[in-house]
């Protein structure tokens, strides 16, 4: 018998974690996606793809598709996916095991403003500079609309829809991004500081390099916490290694050896 893992997605880590699912003869493995990006790529495994309808609706997922395990692998910021999965798997006794890529730490020579939330982000945005570059996700943009004394580089896979900054330039890209390449776009632009979340990871965090090289403040959103009954893992291997604990052990079938021990006892 195969255990059934469901994979909240949206992120590199849940298309990794997929691929390894898949792979695993005993395992089904479905992946989930908002549905916000229009071309997501392709992923292994099964995918279905929409919101379940809250907290409840995500319950009757998983008794409806005997799911065994959840791995809520979304994007730190995601907050909303991320208690309903909680609140899912207390009324469903489904596992859920977080995985959560570790945030990134300042170093020698970085001028970061951390900030709790994107609207404080903006309100300490005209105190540090004019020319600002926006990586915080085309959805945050509006938090930002009223600032009409600064010019705005946005970043985003998808263009942006109002309400957004007067004074926008889009810049349509997806990461990973190089140093060389963010240090050439802060220049171009004549960026005079960087507005990020905390989204932690390789892909997007030469920005951050760039920023140092040139000297500019950073205005770093930080990361919502997670809810007190969940804990997080910080990559793939953690989750294998999680699930193996958490998701019931495959039975041996009866044709298995095991199944039966040494007497010939199986029916
Ligand atoms: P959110 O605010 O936590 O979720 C809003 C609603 O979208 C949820 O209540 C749920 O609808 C649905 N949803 C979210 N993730 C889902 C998933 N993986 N599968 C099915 N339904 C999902 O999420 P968000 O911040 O809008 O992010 C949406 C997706 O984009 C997430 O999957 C996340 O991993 C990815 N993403 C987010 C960010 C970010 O900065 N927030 C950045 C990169 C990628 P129902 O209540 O109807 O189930």
């Amino acid at each position: 018998m195969s255990s059934h893992i469901l994979v909240l997605g949206g992120t590199a880590e849940a298309r990794e974690l997929a691929t390894v699912l898949a792979a695993r003869d005993e395992v089904r493995v479905t992946s989930s996606l908002a549905g916000r990006v229009t071309r997501p790529g392709a992923l292994d495994g099964e995918v279905r793809v929409g919101g379940f309808g809250g907290a409840e609706g995500l319950a009757s997922w998983l008794r409806e598709h005997r799911v065994d395990a959840v791995v809520d692998a979304t994007h730190p910021f995601a907050e909303a996916i991320t208690r309903n999965a909680a609140r899912a798997a207390a009324a469903t006794g489904v596992p859920v095991v977080v995985l959560r890529r570790p945030g990134w730490r300042p170093g020698p020579g970085d001028r970061w403003h951390p900030v709790p939330s994107l609207h404080a982000a903006a309100e300490m945005l005209p105190r540090l500079g004019r020319r600002a570059f926006l990586t915080t996700g085309r959805l945050g943009l509006s938090a930002f609309a009223h600032l009409a004394e600064t010019r705005f580089v946005v970043r985003s896979v998808e263009p942006p829809e109002p309400p957004m900054p007067p004074d926008t330039r889009v810049v349509l890209a997806r990461g990973p991004f190089t140093v060389a390449g963010e240090t050439e776009l802060l220049r171009e632009h004549r960026i005079d500081v960087l507005v990020t979340k905390d989204s932690g990871g390789a892909a997007t965090a030469a920005k951050l390099s760039a920023a140092r090289e040139l000297g500019l403040p950073v205005v770093v959103v930080r990361r919502p916490p997670l809810s007190p009954e969940l804990t997080a893992v910080p990559d793939v291997t953690a989750v294998l290694e999680r699930l193996d604990r958490v998701v019931r052990p495959t039975p041996p079938s009866p044709a298995d050896p095991r199944a039966c021990g040494a007497a010939d006892t199986c029916p």
